[in-house]
């Protein structure tokens, strides 16, 4: 600049008044900026480097997903929902497999009750196998569960987690023998409530000698797999993955979400029964989970690769490991680069976080010693900072709901898989466009430093915060933090030169990187898990947003409202070419259902919860009506169309008393419950109100009837049961005495039945089955009768 500047005053570039080689420095010095930044967020959404796919051929006590591919393709052939045929030839294949490698595999049959719901139970087959090790201490468990939701075919959730272990237990067997016995659970009924692992930690002997389990799981078919789920007290087992895994991918942040989100995955059952371990899988891509869409074809070998050679890495290390007790204090843990992670212990997240403070205090004391802050600025900056995330947070609802109201015909959760990469990119350049041009106005108005300091306050807050209620999580504002108060201070050294200088942009941008860099790379890690997608991306964006005010001025003075607008533009055009996709079509099927029900009087109906198109019309011709009360597995009560149908000759289930005693005002009706054509599920319903209901299958105890689960009009608790068994299961019910009680019997099978199945035209491209698929539905009923309180007990 050819003046100077006036003492702590503005240093105002005069408009137009600068020679053009300046001019030209300032716009270069924009560029730079923004390319940067840019170049810091693409590191951090970039999940970290995997190795090819492994081919067929290679060395054979390696990890190969060139030859896990060929039982995935098996595997992954069909849909396998417990109790079906496709379940049947995906445990033949894994069976057989293992039979191959002489690891002499038995199959777990057990009655499970799920966790969650406590309604749900089912009879499992787990898959079971055991390589004995040399001297062992305890075994090293490694899970996966072979069965996948009734509509998809599950390559990635989780024939993939299936074949980690077969190629695992393969390059084992292949090798020097482990240590310890390694045991390969394939476990049934996960997605039903984590039945067969609930079954195999009940039940098998096995289960009382595992000292670490290692599950493979994956919501997602095309990122890394992520280590995203740990047991308390994991230090020395992210120190082993850390040190063993060839490209571990890992951050303490997933620790912390997860175990305060319901997931469901095996991993559960075993945490709560104390077994020390890790979940494995990729996130990437959740639309895909549990729909048709995860198949074969959006599968990623390379994503494969990445969970194969974690696991048989880590089957190793664990395997030569004394696993007598693997407790240790729990760690913070983030990858920075490839094959390099940081651990530190919980002990250091405080004083860190006081390091960082103190940092922070030594810039600004600093900056106030040079009279680069004023009072008056300062105090206006914290406030509006602090407005700026309103203003994004305003932006983006108002986005989010025109383009809700734009594409409502479209259903959403349906389209979801459109909702994904492309418009999460679209989402983040509206935040940003909002926060620059925000920080914009404001630097108008008041001074970069006192905006600088103030945005850095609410990272001090929030890293103070985050240390003391997350510590897992702490990682992420405390080093930041820390960095860009480096950086601040030596921009505060530079003074007002740092505005316009590439070394004021150089000390800046090198303060904010890790913030950039770990703020993205979490952004990335919450989007594909958490369900908090538009608030975390907006808060993201406006924490970086906080660590760029300085080289924000730079490019303020170098391009004015350039930034803002293009961002706009850009996250503008992204979010219209997303809304062109939202449409069915073979890319973006509509979800659609039949059901063919008989119910006790005998008379057939067609069924569907969806809406009736060109597809469910064909079978929805007739006498329709709507229709409120129809019980389906997993789905409850639920409103229908239903019509005319042809009928066909299906057996009913059947609900048999084996022993209904009073005592005092206690009844208790032992029944057997089964289905007569063999159904996959079997579900009893009360349909009378009654008094202190317990229950329980197969001598395990049911819950949920204390949640009054009611449409309104008839039914009063249910339970399902998977996979029966051809004899049926044993049901006993306990309530208080009283009026005569209504029992409703209904067995459900995958598919319309096979006799009208080829009178109707198979779903045309564009529609796919949802939720449970179709289904065949038949339906008795039995009446118990009224029984009075009596003094003594007394068995009819
Ligand atoms: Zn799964």
């Amino acid at each position: 600049m050819g003046g100077v500047c006036a003492a702590a005053g503005s240093c105002k570039p005069r408009r137009g008044g600068y020679p053009e080689t300046v001019a030209a420095k300032k716009h270069l010095l924009a560029v730079l900026v923004v390319v940067v930044v840019a170049a810091l967020v693409v590191v951090g959404v970039t999940p970290l480097g995997v190795s090819p796919p492994a081919p067929e051929r290679s060395a054979a006590d390696g990890f190969s997903a060139g030859r896990a591919m060929q039982h995935l393709r098996e595997i992954a052939a069909a849909p396998r929902p417990i109790g079906s045929g496709g379940a049947a030839r995906a445990r033949d294949v894994i069976a057989a497999e293992l039979d191959a490698l002489h690891l002499a595999p038995h199959v777990q049959t057990a009655s499970a009750v799920s966790s969650q719901s406590g309604r749900v139970a089912g009879t499992v087959r787990n898959v079971v196998a055991r390589l004995p090790g040399r001297d062992p201490s305890r075994a090293v468990l490694l899970v996966a569960h072979y069965d996948s939701v009734p509509v998809a075919a599950g390559a990635a959730d989780d024939a993939g987690g299936v074949v980690t272990l077969l190629e695992t237990a393969r390059a084992l067997a292949s090798g020097p023998r482990p240590r310890n016995d390694v045991i390969f659970l394939f476990t049934d009924g996960e997605e039903r409530g984590l039945l067969g692992a609930r079954a195999f930690l009940r039940e098998d002997p096995w289960a009382y000698g595992v000292g670490v389990v290692l599950n493979f799981d994956s919501p997602g078919s095309s990122s890394p797999a992520l280590m995203y789920e740990t047991s308390p007290g994991n230090g020395l087992l992210v120190r082993e993955l850390v040190a063993g895994a060839p490209h571990p991918y890992t951050s303490s942040l997933m620790y912390e979400v997860s175990r305060r989100l319901p997931i469901e995955s095996d991993f559960r059952p075993f945490v709560a029964a104390g077994v020390p371990g890790m979940s494995f899988g990729a996130l990437d891509g959740p639309a895909y989970d549990h729909t048709a869409y995860d198949s074969l074809e959006s599968f990623h070998a390379g994503s494969l690769q990445h969970e194969g050679d974690t696991a048989l890495a880590l089957a190793r290390r664990f395997g030569d490991l004394d696993l007598w007790d693997l407790h240790r204090e729990d760690v913070v843990y983030f990858d920075v680069v490839d094959g390099f992670a940081v651990v530190y212990g919980r002990g250091l997240v405080l004083p860190l976080a006081a390091l960082a403070a103190a940092l922070f205090a030594v810039a600004v004391a600093v900056a106030g010693r040079r009279r680069l802050l004023s009072l008056r600025g300062f105090s206006l900056a914290v406030p509006a900072t602090a407005t700026v995330l309103g203003v994004a947070l305003l932006v983006m609802a108002l986005v989010w709901g025109m383009y809700r109201t734009a594409y409502e015909q479209r259903t959403w959760s349906e389209t979801g898989v459109v909702i994904s990469d492309f418009y999460r990119l679209g989402l983040v350049l509206l935040a940003a466009a909002a926060i620059v041009a925000s920080y914009e106005l404001l630097l108008r108005r008041l001074r970069p430093w006192d905006l600088a300091v103030a945005a850095l306050l609410w990272w001090l807050i929030g890293a103070v915060a985050v240390a003391v209620i997350v510590p897992g999580a702490s990682y992420l504002l405390t080093w930041p933090l820390a960095a860009a108060s480096l950086g601040l201070l030596g921009a505060v050294l530079l003074g007002d030169r740092a505005l316009h200088s590439v070394a004021g942009v150089v000390v800046t941008l090198a303060g904010a990187a890790p913030g950039v860099v770990l703020m993205s790379s979490a952004t990335y890690l919450l989007l594909m898990s958490a369900g908090l997608k538009q608030v975390v991306t907006v808060l993201a964006v406006w924490l970086v947003a906080g660590l760029l005010v300085i080289p924000l001025e730079v490019v303020r003075r170098g391009s004015r409202l350039w930034l803002p607008v293009a961002l706009a533009g850009v996250g503008f055009v992204v979010l219209m070419a997303v809304g062109s996709t939202v449409a069915f079509d073979t890319e973006h099927p509509r979800f659609t259902s039949i059901y063919y029900r008989v119910d006790e009087s005998g008379a057939a109906r067609w069924q569907t919860v969806d809406r009736i198109d060109d597809w469910t019309g064909q079978f929805l011709q007739e006498e329709l009506r709507p229709f409120h009360d129809a019980y389906f597995p997993q789905m409850g009560v639920r409103s229908t169309i239903v019509g005319a149908a042809p009928q066909v000759r299906l057996a009913a289930p059947v609900i048999e008393v084996l022993r209904d005693t009073t005592m005092g005002d206690r009844r208790t009706v032992r029944l057997r419950l089964r289905s007569a054509r063999d159904a996959q599920v079997v579900s009893l319903l009360v349909h009378s109100v009654v008094g202190g209901l317990t229950a329980s299958v197969e001598g395990l105890p049911l819950q949920g009837w204390d949640t009054t689960i009611l449409d309104g009009t008839t039914v009063r608790w249910w339970f399902d049961y998977y996979a029966p068994p051809p004899a049926g299961v044993v049901v006993t019910l306990r309530f208080a005495t009283g009026p005569a009680v209504l029992l409703r019997a209904v067995d459900f099978s995958y598919g319309i039945p096979p006799q009208l199945a080829g009178q109707y035209d198979g779903r045309p491209p564009g529609m796919l089955p949802g939720r449970i698929g179709d289904g065949t539905l038949v339906e008795s009923t039995l009446r118990l009768p009224a029984v009075p309180a009596t003094a003594s007990s007394a068995t009819r």
